[in-house]
């Protein structure tokens, strides 16, 4: 039997320790050098390119941005015949990185309908989500495992981080710096949904001299970029934003989330997430998108030994009950009992 009070004292003790930030379903661009590069060798005919390295369908409608996961976290996958063995085993490598974070499975195409096609390119770029049939992700920064990963992040759901519907607190899109007719770029995804604070250092986010019409921005970023991070997390950021050399912390959380243990269910008390709020079911059945309001009610639905998540909000609740399993608040600012 575990009652409530020793709860909060639980969930203090994880909020001391896990308290962080961050997000997302959304959004990103490749490497450095990447939104300079011409797009045209490699796009699939009837798609085009947006945020630098987005494939998306030219006939695509407003407000289809959401993403369709991968059923069961299945991602079949099989190379152009274009990808060497050397770049085959990089990319396997970059699947490697979700798929030790997050219930994700890269399994090598065995007549399966819904697949990614990887081919070599002069470009980076990803449709966003599974789009359903054949999906191409071009790869030309072989030999940078995050950028691959970045792409492969586009394919599981994630849009760029700068195009969060919030990211006007953090940063200021210099308008006048971006090259002609690249502003699109900069769009924000007020439909997508976000988790956690900003992640400055998410690998889906862009650099500060994405898209510049300097050709030397890197030398003279203080004048010549598109991205200025706001105070006060200039100091620490904005020189560092774009990294593609680890996932975040946020980065791994996010996906945890989105492709979850089979035995995860989710407490979210300000629920529900931007584009599902017109969504409910009786009862929530405790999933990431459709959480528990309640922990009672995240309690009751949380499989014998398995994990409840708890997000951020003040819980007012009392009781007891008995049921093994793990308490998690990654986010920390849960309270618990009043
Ligand atoms: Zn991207």
């Amino acid at each position: 039997m575990i009652n409530l009070k020793s709860f909060f004292v639980i969930i203090s003790g994880v909020i001391i320790s896990l308290s962080l930030s961050l997000f997302t379903t959304t959004y990103g661009d490749d490497g450095i050098d990447d939104p300079f590069a011409p797009y045209e060798n490699g796009i699939p005919e009837g798609y085009k390119v947006i945020e630098g390295d987005i494939l998306v369908p030219e006939v695509e409608k407003e407000g289809t941005f959401e993403a369709t996961y991968w059923t069961n976290g299945i991602i079949p996958y099989q190379f152009d015949s274009n990808v060497n063995s050397t770049n085959r085993n990089r990319a396997i490598a970059a699947m490697g990185e979700w798929e030790a974070v997050a219930n994700v499975d890269f399994i090598p195409r065995n007549g399966h309908g819904n697949y990614i096609h990887i081919q070599n390119s002069t470009k980076n770029n990803s449709e966003v989500g599974m789009k359903g049939g054949k999906q191409v992700i071009n790869i030309v920064s072989w030999g940078s495992r995050f950028i691959i990963a970045h792409e492969l992040s586009h394919a599981l759901g994630c849009w760029h981080e700068q195009s969060r519907p919030d990211r006007d607190t953090f940063l200021t899109i210099n308008t006048d710096r971006i090259k002609s007719g690249e502003s699109h770029n900069f769009d924000k995804r007020n439909s997508a949904d976000v988790y956690g604070e900003h992640d400055f250092d998410s690998v889906m986010h862009y650099g500060q001299c994405a898209f510049s019409d300097c050709s030397s921005c890197s030398s003279n970023a203080s004048s010549c970029r598109t991205i200025t991070v706001k105070a006060p997390w200039n100091s620490a950021w904005q020189n560092a934003i774009g990294q593609r050399n680890h996932l975040s912390d946020l980065d791994v959380l996010t996906m945890s989330f989105l492709y979850p243990e089979n035995n995860w269910r989710f407490v979210n008390g300000s629920y529900p997430l931007a584009p599902r709020k017109s969504v409910f079911f009786f009862p929530q059945p405790g999933t990431f998108f459709f959480p528990a309001f309640t922990i009672n009610h995240g309690v009751s639905v949380v499989p014998a030994g398995g994990t409840l998540i708890i997000q951020p909000g003040n819980y007012n609740e009392t009781g007891s009950f008995s049921k093994a399993m793990s308490l998690r608040a990654p986010l920390g600012s849960v309270t618990i009992g009043g």
